[in-house]
C-alpha cells in the first residue's frame, strides 16, 4: 500500500449509503475530520524597500470539525475569513501548516500525486467562478468525458453515454443540444451546472462547493442551490457548502460552522445557530441579513487579517 494511503489508527467509521436498487452498490461514504488545522501564509505584499516580507497571515487557526457521511454542512464567514483556504486543504491543493485532515482512513495532508488522484475520485470541488473554471476551447462533452475516462476507466462510447446522463441530472436538457456547446455559448447558470456535472462525473462521495452561486445572477441562484440539495439527498453525498450568505446556507445545510478570522466561533444545527446565535459575529451576520446596512457599522472588526 502506498505510504500516503496508510490507514490511520482510530480512523472514523464509514457508513454504507442507502442503495436505491439501481446499478452497482455504492461505496461507503467516509467521514471527513479536521483536527486542529492551521494554515499560515507568508504575506503577499513586499516591504516598501522591496525586501521580501517576513510577515505572516494566519489564514486558518486551529480549526476542528467533521462532516458525517451524507451530512450537508455550511461554512459561513465574510470574505477573508479563511473559507477557500480550508476548501483547498480539504481537497488537497494546499497543505496545512499544522493539524490533520482525515477522509475515512486517508490522511489528506500527506497525499502526493497518486494519492490525490484517488482522493479526487471521491472528493470534488465546485468553484465560485463558472467563467474561469471551464476551458474556453473545450466543448461541454469534452469537459465531461475526460473525468469519466480518467476516473472510471470508461471507453469513449461509454463516456459519451454517461455525459448525456450527467447533463440530464443537472437539468441541461436535451443533452444533445448542450453537449457540443462551448462555454461562451452558455449562461452563467448553465456553466455552473456543467461544473456540477463535472464534479459528479467521478461519482464522488463528498462535494466541496465554494460559493457556488455568488457569481450568478440572483434569479439563477435558487435553481443551482436546489440542484445541489437534490443531488445530496438522492445520492447520499456529503456536502460542504461554503458561503458568505446565511440565507442560502439556511436552505441547503443541516449544520453550520461560522468562521471568523480563521477560527470557528460557532457551530451547531443550522436552525439552532440561526435562532439562538451565541457569538457576536454570528449575530452580526444575522443582523446583516435583516438590515444590509448594519454590517458596515457593526462593532465587530472586518475579517481582513492584519499581518503579524
Ligand atoms: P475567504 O475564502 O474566506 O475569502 P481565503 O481563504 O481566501 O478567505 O483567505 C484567508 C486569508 O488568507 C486572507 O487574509 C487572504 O488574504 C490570505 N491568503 C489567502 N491565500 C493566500 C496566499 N496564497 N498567500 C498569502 N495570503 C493568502
Ligand atoms: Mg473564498
Amino acid at each position: 500500500m502506498p505510504a500516503d494511503l496508510t490507514p490511520v489508527p482510530d480512523a472514523p467509521a464509514t457508513t454504507p449509503v442507502a442503495d436505491n436498487g439501481t446499478g452497482p452498490p455504492r461505496p461507503p461514504v467516509p467521514e471527513l475530520t479536521l483536527s486542529h488545522v492551521t494554515k499560515v501564509y507568508r504575506a503577499r505584499r513586499r516591504t516598501p524597500d522591496s525586501r521580501p516580507d517576513q510577515r505572516r497571515v494566519v489564514a486558518v487557526n486551529d480549526v476542528s470539525f467533521s462532516i458525517a457521511p451524507g451530512a450537508a454542512v455550511g461554512l459561513v464567514g465574510a470574505s477573508g475569513s479563511g473559507k477557500s483556504t480550508l476548501a483547498g486543504m480539504i481537497t488537497g491543493s494546499q497543505r496545512p501548516t499544522d493539524g490533520s485532515i482525515r477522509f475515512g482512513a486517508v490522511a489528506v495532508e500527506r497525499l502526493r500525486a497518486g494519492g490525490l488522484r484517488r482522493l479526487h475520485h471521491q472528493v470534488q470541488m465546485v468553484f465560485q467562478d463558472p467563467y474561469s473554471a471551464l476551458n474556453p476551447l473545450h466543448t461541454v462533452e469534452y469537459t465531461l468525458t475526460r473525468p469519466c475516462q480518467n476516473f472510471l476507466g470508461m471507453s469513449g462510447a461509454q463516456a459519451r453515454e454517461r455525459v448525456a446522463e450527467l447533463l440530464e441530472t443537472v437539468g441541461l436538457t436535451p443533452a444533445s443540444q448542450f453537449a457540443p456547446k462551448l462555454p461562451h455559448q452558455l449562461s452563467g447558470g448553465q456553466r455552473q451546472r456543467v461544473l456540477i456535472a463535472r464534479a459528479l462525473a467521478s461519482e464522488p462521495t463528498l462535494i466541496v462547493a465554494d460559493e457556488p452561486v455568488s457569481m450568478l445572477d440572483v434569479s439563477l441562484r435558487a435553481g443551482v442551490l436546489n440542484l445541489l440539495a437534490d443531488l445530496r439527498r438522492d445520492r447520499g453525498l456529503s456536502l460542504l457548502y461554503i458561503t458568505h450568505d446565511l440565507l442560502s446556507a439556511r436552505v441547503i445545510t443541516d449544520e453550520l460552522l461560522v468562521l471568523y478570522r480563521g477560527q470557528v466561533v460557532e457551530q451547531g444545527a443550522t436552525k439552532e445557530v440561526l435562532q439562538h446565535p451565541d457569538h457576536p459575529y454570528t449575530r452580526q451576520l444575522i443582523g446583516a441579513v435583516a438590515n444590509p446596512f448594519a454590517a458596515a457599522h457593526g462593532a465587530i472588526p472586518s475579517t481582513d487579517r492584519e499581518t503579524t
